[in-house]
């Protein structure tokens, strides 16, 4: 009998779930009321990369005299930039389209709701508003997140913004004030530096990305602070004032009240807090389907909620925020729809998922971190390269950084890694894989790699 799968939500999730449920047999459909590659696509991790490749470009032109040149100078053209976004989010979201059309995945545009524990409406926009009735026999919600907006902050789109309204803004910011110093809020101000804006951090604990082993976080601050970024730590904010007739820019003032009392003022604001999931008006609790106090959908391993026909991945589910974990669930949910977990199907392992930070330098890690081992007391021997020792990073200018990796002292297995500098995001992929495999340090070490490449000192730091 042929699995009806339904699917809400055409973002990474919800992508990967219908092209691998397709092909392993499955009738699938999905809804999605806006576009098919999801929020990643739309308004996260595409266009925040696109403007900060830019931003990069215009940085490199400021360094183009160490590379032997003239000095350089680039201008920002917003018109052009916002162009070469939209090419390359649409690009995108045409390839999944075709591809997902090509295998005969069935694409409503609309939203999406469970009716009954195995029904689904769909209220499609597409020519004429038309509502669709759909059995299932397995549904997905794969409806993601959406940036969060404390009480205290009256986002207006132009002074005070969220992520998705800086690509690029409407107008320039001469000073930008970044409210959060998680993953996201460095993004913004590095994004935001390379363009030339005067950028302060608003750093609720003492280190930014709070979570991140320490060594590398100060790698980040110092680089901030050589670009004359300013950094508030311990200062949580409580409130943004908008100042029409003070400095700060052609639009006045915008001040962010810091709970210690500080205030501190730029032209514009942006908040990098969070996100919060898209689980309201599903019709999940009316079948049942358990929601926590966050708005998730709490999943076991196999992304099932507490009714075993449903699942969630990606935001949704509250596990890591990654568009790569929420591709992965929905393939691992595919799986499991189609009965594949009884033969070969490997679990979704969430301490195995690399992130990257993408600053300059960039930043990536997978796996065991040092402070997580030390916490636990566990013996692990960590090794350290500097790129500083590359001859591809002097070739390319930029030695900033260094590889780490953490490995079992007895056995030699990879457990983990970091990386600052250059091409981090690519280069973790090979401590991912060894991490993933249960690889040891000497097969990165007997591995014969490229001359002259950054990843060389991969392999001298597994050595
Ligand atoms: C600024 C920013 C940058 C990021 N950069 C990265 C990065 O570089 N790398 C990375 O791995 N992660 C990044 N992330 C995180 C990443 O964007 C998310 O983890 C990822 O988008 C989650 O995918 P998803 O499939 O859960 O949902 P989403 O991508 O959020 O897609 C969900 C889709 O569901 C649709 N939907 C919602 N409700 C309904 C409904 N009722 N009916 C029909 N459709 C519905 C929405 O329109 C949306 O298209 C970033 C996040 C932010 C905020």
């Amino acid at each position: 009998m042929t699995v009806r799968f339904v699917i809400l939500g055409g973002g990474p999730a919800g992508v990967q779930a219908a092209s691998h449920a397709a092909r392993l047999g499955a009738e699938v459909v999905m809804v999605e009321r806006d576009v098919i590659g999801g929020s990643a696509n739309l308004w996260d991790c595409i266009p925040s990369k696109a403007m900060i490749a830019t931003g990069g470009v215009m940085s490199l032109a400021g360094r183009a005299h160490r590379m032997g040149l003239v000095p350089l100078e680039a201008a920002l053209d917003p018109v052009s930039l916002t162009e070469r976004i939209t090419g390359i989010t649409s690009h995108l979201a045409t390839g999944v389209e075709t591809l997902l059309a090509s295998q005969g995945v069935r694409l409503l545009r609309g939203m999406g709701r469970l009716t009954g524990p195995h029904q689904v409406t769909a209220v499609t926009t597409e020519t004429a508003e038309e509502t669709v009735e759909l059995e299932a026999d397995a549904v997905l919600i794969a409806t993601g997140s959406r940036p969060r907006v404390p009480a205290w902050c009256k986002v207006d789109g132009t002074r005070v913004l969220v992520t998705r309204q800086a690509y690029p803004p409407p107008e320039m910011p001469a000073h930008l004030v970044v409210i959060g110093s998680g993953v996201t809020g460095v993004e913004f101000v590095h994004m935001f530096r390379s363009f030339g804006s005067e950028v302060s951090l608003i750093v609720s604990r003492q280190q930014v990305l709070p979570s991140k082993d320490p060594e590398v976080a100060a790698a980040l601050e110092d680089d901030f602070m050589r670009r004359g970024v300013r950094l508030y730590k311990g200062a949580r904010a409580v409130g943004i004032d908008l100042d029409p007739g003070g400095g700060e820019g052609p639009g006045g003032a915008v001040t962010v009240r810091c709970d210690d009392g500080r205030r501190i003022q730029g032209s514009h604001a942006l908040l990098a807090i969070g996100s919060i999931p898209n689980s309201e008006d599903l019709g999940l609790e009316e079948i049942g389907v358990k929601i926590d106090d966050g708005g998730y959908v709490p999943v076991n391993q196999h992304c099932q909620s507490n009714v075993e026909h449903v699942y969630a991945a990606g935001d949704v589910s509250g596990k890591l925020p990654l568009a790569s974990v929420a591709s992965m669930q929905g393939r691992k949910v595919a799986e499991h729809v189609m009965g594949l977990h009884t033969r070969a199907h490997r679990h979704l392992d969430y301490d195995k998922a690399a992130s990257a930070i993408f600053t300059e330098p960039e930043i990536a890690d997978v796996g065991l971190a040092e402070a997580e081992a030390f916490a636990e007391g566990r013996k692990i021997r960590v090794t350290k390269v500097p790129f500083a020792a590359s001859a591809r990073a002097l070739i390319d200018g930029d030695p900033r950084g260094f590889v780490k990796i953490l490995s079992d002292p007895a056995t030699g297995q990879v457990l983990g890694g970091s990386i600052v500098g250059a091409h981090a995001a690519e280069l973790i992929s090979v401590i991912a894989l060894a991490v993933t495999a249960n690889l040891r340090v000497n097969d990165i070490v007997e591995s014969l790699l490229v001359h002259p490449a950054l990843a060389e000192a991969l392999a001298d730091a597994a050595d």
